[in-house]
This record gives C-alpha cells, structure tokens and sequence, in this order.
C-alpha cells in the first residue's frame, strides 16, 4: 500500500469507528461476571452481540464445554493473509465491579483487561466490514475463556490451536500500549520433591547411611545457583539472559526430627525461541545427578507458562502494524520486551506464529479499580482495522 492509501484508508477507518458503539460493546462485556473457567455468561453476550451485528458466529467447544469459544471470520474474498484478533473473557478472581463510562473513561471488571481490547477488535472488524476496506485475506476474531492463572490452565486458546482455529500472525489486546514487545523470554514454574524411604525419625535414632532430603535440598539449592551462574552468560538484546529462581525451600517438622521430604520451588525463564524442552531436560538431568549422588529420590513438576519468542525486523505483521501506527499516531512505537507470559507465547510456541501484543493505556489489572480511556480504545480499533488492511493484503 502507497502512503498516500493509507492515509486514505485511515481516513475511512476513523469515519467510520464509532466510539459510543464501542463503549456499549465493552459495557455489555464487562457486565458479565467471568471468572476465570466460568466465562460461558460472557462468551454468549458476546456471540449475541456478533450476532446482532450480522457476523456468522461459531462456537467450537475447544476443549472447555462450559464456555465454547467465540469465533467470526471477516473474508475479504480475495487470497491473502489471515490476521486473528486474539482475546480472553475470563477475568481475575477478585470482587465483581460492576461497568461504568464516566468522564470519558470505562470501569469495571475487565474493562481494562482485557474487554475493552475485545469491544475494539469488535469495532475494528465492524468498520473495516463497512468500509470495504480489506482487499485481500481475511481476520480471525478468537475469544475464550481459561487464560488468568492459577485458576487457568491455557487449554482453550491451546485447543483452538490444535483444531487449527489460527491466523498467520496475531494480535492481542493486552495493556500493553508502549513500546511495543517484540520478544519475550519463556517460563516455568518448577516445584522439586526430595525424598527417601522410610518414616520420619529422631536424629539420634536414625540409621547408619540414611538419606538425608535435606542436605540434598541444599545441593540442589547450590547447583541451581551455579547454573544461575551459567545461564546468565545466555543473552538476548531485548530480554536480558536466562535465570533459574529459588523462591520457597521447606523442610522438616522440628529440629532434631530427620525429615522425609524436602521441597524446593522457583522460575526457570530462558530467552532462546522454542527451547523449552532443551530446557526441561537440562533441569531433570541436575536432579536425576543430585539423586544419584545423594541416594534420594527426587520427582519434580516443570509448569511451562509460555514459550520464549523474537518477532524478525523484517516481519509483516511487525512492519503492517507500525505503519498504522504510524498513519493513526504519527509515529511507529519504540520496540521492547513484553514484561510477562501471555497467551502471545502460546501463539508462538504452539501455532509457531508471529505474536503482537497491544493494547489501551488501561490501568488497574487484576485489581478493583481496573479503567480504560475511550479515546484510547478508539485508538488501538483504529490501529487493528488498519494493521488488518495492510497485513492481510500484503501478499
Ligand atoms: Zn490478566
């Protein structure tokens, strides 16, 4: 697309938003209560809302029969990219507050993440159907439920993956307004279990050569800090470098008792894209050495909350986006990293396409006092619409 198309396109977009229409879409959305794994109430209202609007709606069960998925397809007809919209109706387990527009702003739970982000991807396919101005491919509207840990577990938006419910590239509307992430280190929550046979026991009672969890604990403890050590020497220009965290050590009932169990838990993060497995399998083979050497059993779990991703410079939907960026707001966002997991790293991981998460300046996550600006929601709708444009056109 020239320059001078874009800003013809941007032009027909912005006519074309209507802010109060989004307002109402987010409103709607946020008076749902949607807890995370009970987000049916809302997944309906918001296929009742496409619905109303004329969009043919699916509803896959992707593996979570009491919320299925709301899915819509905006086809332009002719061969292109697909551009999903991407976003999560469940919310934090918090007290529900319930939607508000004051001032200019939305409140409520939700609104800020992340029902507000969906309203505008809602919007963004509303106007660019209206406008005729997606030429080419098409836009995969996704939304779903069993995002918010701990009471998540991703198997929704993993689900819809696997059923191959996926665009090319993907946005998704986390409060994330600047920069811009393009890379993110991945992430495991690990908890270690060292154990040996037998009872717990008085110190002075016990066994010649008896096991001991807890001096192993402490080796464990030590060669975690020494692959710290290693780890910190793997380095990514954006994300920084691999860790290994120790967070919480128990051990023992009292003081002169010879414990049975010893549980460590911590983070694994690392930064090289797809290494996950690599991973797990260099954490197994400390333990299984410190188990040998200590006579100990030791099982562990290794959680992994989202693969580590870098977007290329030269990626479609990286260059699509800035230049509407640019065309809404005068300027392409600074670059930078994405300070937590969101469902982008699954995005990546799994369906092993280019993930971008953007959002509102909204404030207030997991909290009661979540809020968002219409002026800035209108913004970011401005932005998918024509990120849409230009990315589904592109080839
Ligand atoms: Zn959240």
């Amino acid at each position: 697309m020239t320059d001078s198309d874009l800003l013809i396109t941007r032009d027909a977009i912005r006519a074309a938003v209507n802010p109060q229409r989004l307002a109402d879409t987010a409103l709607a959305l946020i008076a749902v209560p949607s807890p995370t794994r009970s987000a049916g109430a809302v997944a309906d209202r918001l296929a009742e809302i496409l619905t109303v609007d004329g969009f043919a709606v699916e509803r896959p069960i992707a593996d979570w029969p009491e919320a299925p998925a709301v899915v819509v397809r905006l086809e332009s007809g002719a061969t292109g990219r697909t551009l999903q919209f991407d976003g999560h109706l469940d919310t934090v387990h918090l007290p529900f507050v319930p939607p508000r527009q004051e001032n200019g702003y939305l409140y409520g739970s939700g609104s800020s993440d992340m029902k507000g982000g969906i309203a505008a991807f809602v919007e963004a396919l509303r106007v660019l159907r209206e406008t005729g101005t997606l030429k080419a491919g098409s836009v995969l509207l996704t939304a779903h439920d069993h995002h918010e840990g701990p009471w998540g577990d991703r198997r929704q938006v993993e689900a819809l993956i696997r059923e191959g419910t996926v665009g090319d590239g993907v946005l998704l509307p986390e409060y994330l307004a600047d920069p811009l992430p393009v890379a993110a280190r991945g992430m495991a929550i690990f908890e270690i279990r060292i154990q040996r046979e037998g009872e717990p026991c008085h110190e002075v009672l016990r066994p010649e050569g008896l096991p001991d969890v807890l001096a192993a604990g402490v080796l464990v403890a030590r060669r975690l800090q020494e692959l710290h050590t290693r780890l910190s020497g793997i380095t990514h220009p954006v994300t920084g470098h691999d860790s290994v965290f120790l967070g919480q050590f128990h051990c023992g009932e009292i003081f002169n008792q010879a414990a049975v169990l010893c549980t460590l838990k911590g983070t694994r993060r690392w930064v090289t894209p797809n290494a996950a497995a690599e991973v797990q399998a260099e954490f197994a083979d400390l333990l299984a050495q410190v188990a040998d050497e200590t006579g100990t059993s030791i099982e562990f779990d290794f959680e992994v909350q989202g693969e580590a991703y870098a977007v290329d410079a030269d990626d479609p939907l990286l260059a699509a986006f800035q230049n509407a960026h640019t065309a809404v707001t005068g300027a392409p966002l600074p670059l930078g990293r994405k300070p937590f997991v969101d469902d982008g790293n699954t995005f990546a991981g799994l369906a092993g396409i280019t993930p971008l998460s953007h959002g509102p300046a909204a404030t207030g996550a997991h909290t009661l006092n979540e809020e968002v600006s219409l002026v800035d929601l209108v913004r970011v709708a401005e932005v998918y619409a024509l990120t849409a444009v230009g990315y589904c056109g592109g080839k």
